[in-house]
């Protein structure tokens, strides 16, 4: 099927999806995000997603470009028209294009920038990749001091990813200076300590508070496991039981080594593969 975007207000074929060339977005990074997971063709965990969507824009000073049943109605027809039954759909706003360009906010009535895209991506594929695990690095974490507000400021993740793939790794976990892992390039980090405690960082600030995340945290409480919110130092993971990351479009997936450190038997553990299987009981669909 062929694919098609939307850019403020029309369905565009992919090929003719522009933008302006002083959009803030792509001058300053001045513009949030989010991607949901597709799954049957419905949107999972819409409503914390466009949730985080509003404080993010909140954060930067952005009036909400639309009502929310609107963005609803985009995202879904987005779904519709790109023919995606199991995938993302990524949404971003940018505080639009203003003339020449100038670091001060545009006047108030400057419009917005509204793209929304969604891809297929293959279950199966990710299933595979989670009966092996995947291998991490630690890379130093160089972002700005606010990670907390999803911006299309991805940079240091861009680099992160790319040391992380000559590394051999899948993902890279971001390292702060005193040497705490903050959160994975684009998802969360945790770890399974040896006592069974499920660890992961607390995102009161210098982390993505991921919807993934929240919903896991869900999910641990129904499961009767017990979490501990604190951070954790980079040899305390490379000595865990288990780890894995959560983003949406991953949800769960099993870390198997970390900086070459393999973690247990190299295998992905059982804590993390009931916490995969659980996920979906923790999620809305919409
Ligand atoms: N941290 C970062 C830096 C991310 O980019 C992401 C993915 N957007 C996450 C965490 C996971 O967030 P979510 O579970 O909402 O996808």
């Amino acid at each position: 099927m062929a694919r098609r975007v939307y850019v403020n207000g029309r369905y565009l074929p992919y090929a003719q999806a522009m933008i302006h060339a002083e959009d803030r977005g792509f001058l300053f990074g001045d513009a949030v995000y989010e991607v949901c997971t597709i799954e049957d063709g419905r949107i999972v965990d819409e409503r914390r997603h466009l949730d985080r969507l509003d404080r993010s824009l909140a954060e930067i000073g952005m009036a909400q470009p639309m009502s929310r049943p609107a963005l609803h109605r985009v995202m879904k027809e987005t779904v519709r028209q790109n023919g995606v039954r199991d995938g993302i759909v990524y949404l971003e706003i940018s505080r639009g294009a203003a003339g020449p360009r100038n670091f001060r906010f545009p006047s108030p009535g400057t419009r917005p920038t509204v793209v929304c895209l969604a891809r297929s991506i293959s279950r199966r594929r990710l299933d595979e990749a989670a009966t092996k695990g995947i291998a991490v690095v630690t890379v130093r974490d160089i972002r700005w001091h606010r990670p907390d507000i999803k911006t299309v400021q991805l940079l240091a993740a861009v680099l992160a990813k790319e040391e992380a793939a000559a590394r051999g790794g899948a993902e890279a976990w971001l390292v702060d200076p005193t040497g705490y892992v903050t959160e994975g390039a684009s998802s969360n980090a945790w770890i399974v300590a040896g006592n069974g405690r499920v660890v992961t960082r607390p995102a009161e600030h210098g982390i993505l508070r991921g919807v993934t995340r929240m919903v896991l945290l869900d999910v641990l409480a129904a499961e009767g496991l017990t979490l501990c919110e604190r951070a954790f130092r980079v040899e305390e993971a490379y000595e865990a039981h288990e780890a894995f990351i959560t983003s949406a479009s991953n949800t769960v997936m099993p870390v198997v080594s970390i900086d070459g450190h393999q973690l247990g038997e190299g295998r992905p553990g059982p804590v993390t593969m009931r916490l995969r299987k659980a996920f979906a009981t923790g999620s809305e669909y919409t």
